[in-house]
């Protein structure tokens, strides 16, 4: 396999963009490679600029349960887009948009459509505050709730990946009223609203954390989340920019049965597109500009493009025996792999909830943010590199998800476990 364009691209990035990226993750560095760049993709596949043909397994970090290029989506893109592609004005695509998240998420009775799950969590924060008149902000180790000053603390996803703690360039002032704890750990919850319970605004959770590996909310820990909240008066956030539309029709919130005060979306709800989300119960989200006072806006927000490309996705996902034939295919995929493993003899643990999931080169069950950083990094790292040597392009990371899609069929499933049968049996 030869990469010799994706490496003549990455010199060019590096000299204009900041570790030739637009995202830290994307870069390959955690597991010894360079990125390869990708020119087109179709279904579960991406090609690189190479020629090369990948099973995807990222499907752009979680958006793409359709698989790349869903007819249906590209066909609902190109028909708006032939009619504008943003007026800064209101349209009927968000109101069908809206009336669609509503009817679907079980908690949300309004949304507003922001661009991206980081300006979703963030919104939800302020308005958390602004309601409750309180400012402590409770999260969790290992989740990451995007890249707002107050919620990069403890963070997953790239943040731990490169072993930053934190940022740079956050004020210690605007985290000293975060306070995270960790994951499943409902008595630490409980000693911390015992503590300082009433300046607490908002918990807020990935219901399945997808940013340290995939773990499990075990059970009892999000019905826990929700009885503190209720007791002390503090609002319950479920991020849901990964989960939502993920787990089930109505997300996380529906898969278990617990329901948050405010919900917030990305990346699935806007079918590859930009976009994300916050809603929740219509007392709380009429506080929201211009209805209330919390200031909140984007001049792109709604914007037709998106409404239409997520749309036409959570149309899809309404369809019957949607969700159980991509728990078929996970199953599927997890089992295989789960054999390869202990074929192979080599330590890994496989989590997974619906079509999400991951392996941890270390043994045991991965509880939380302290569990998951004991994993093998370098032997995940020899992994990635032999699964992409084979075809198969997982996150170039160990504290990321594996996605699987719509479009992965049965054939694409036992490639990937044949490759990690392979690859793993190298690695003893
Ligand atoms: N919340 C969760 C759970 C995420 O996984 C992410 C991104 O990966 C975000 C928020 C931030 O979303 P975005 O990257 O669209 O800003």
């Amino acid at each position: 396999m030869t990469v010799e364009k994706s490496k003549e691209l990455y010199e060019r990035a590096c000299s204009v963009m900041p570790g030739g990226v637009n995202s830290p993750v994307r870069s390959g560095k955690a597991v010894g490679s360079i990125p390869v760049f990708v020119s087109s993709a179709s279904g579960a596949y991406i090609w690189d600029e190479d020629g090369n043909r990948y099973v995807d397994y990222v499907c752009s970090w979680g958006p793409l349960i359709l698989g790349h290029a869903h007819p249906a989506v590209v066909s609902a893109i190109k028909d708006v887009a032939e009619r504008g592609t943003s007026y800064g004005i209101p349209t009927k695509l968000e109101v069908d948009m809206a009336e669609q998240v509503v009817k679907m998420v079980p908690s949300v009775e309004m949304v507003r459509f922001v661009n991206s799950g980081t300006e979703a969590t963030m919104s939800a924060l302020r308005l958390a505050r602004a309601v409750t008149g309180r400012k402590k902000i409770v999260k969790f180790g290992g989740c990451y709730h995007g890249h707002s000053d107050c919620l990069l603390v403890s963070s997953g996803s790239g943040v731990v990946t490169l072993g930053i703690p934190g940022s740079p360039g956050v004020p210690e002032e605007i985290v000293t009223h975060t306070v995270s704890l960790p994951y499943n750990n409902l008595s630490a919850v409980e000693k911390v609203f015992d503590e300082m319970g009433k300046e607490i605004a908002a918990v807020i959770v990935e219901p399945v954390a997808g940013n340290m590996g995939v773990v499990p909310p075990e059970k009892g820990f999000l019905e826990g989340l929700r009885n503190l909240c209720d007791r002390w008066s503090a609002l319950l956030i479920f991020d849901e920019v990964i989960t939502g539309f993920r787990l089930s029709p109505g997300g996380a919130q529906r898969y278990y049965n617990v329901m948050p005060d405010i919900t917030c979306l990305g990346k699935i709800i806007g079918g590859g597109l930009p976009v994300g989300a916050y809603g929740g119960r219509s007392e709380i989200m009429r506080e929201v500009a211009p209805s209330g006072k919390v200031y909140q806006a984007g001049t792109l927000s709604g914007n037709p493009l998106a409404m239409a490309a997520g749309l036409a996705t959570l149309k899809i996902l309404e369809t019957p025996g949607f969700y159980e034939d991509l728990e078929k295919k996970s199953a599927y995929l997890e089992k295989g792999l789960r054999e390869a493993v202990s074929d192979a003899g080599v330590e890994m643990v496989l989590q997974r909830v619906g079509s999400m999931g991951c392996g941890f080169f270390r043994s045991g069950a991965v509880k939380n943010f302290e569990d998951a950083i004991k994993s093998d990094t370098n032997a995940y790292a020899l992994f990635w590199r032999g699964m992409l040597e084979n075809g198969i392009y997982l996150a170039p990371s160990q504290f990321e998800a594996f996605f699987v899609s719509s479009a992965h069929s049965y054939e694409d499933l036992d490639r990937t476990i044949d490759a990690a049968r392979k690859v793993l049996k190298n690695m003893r």
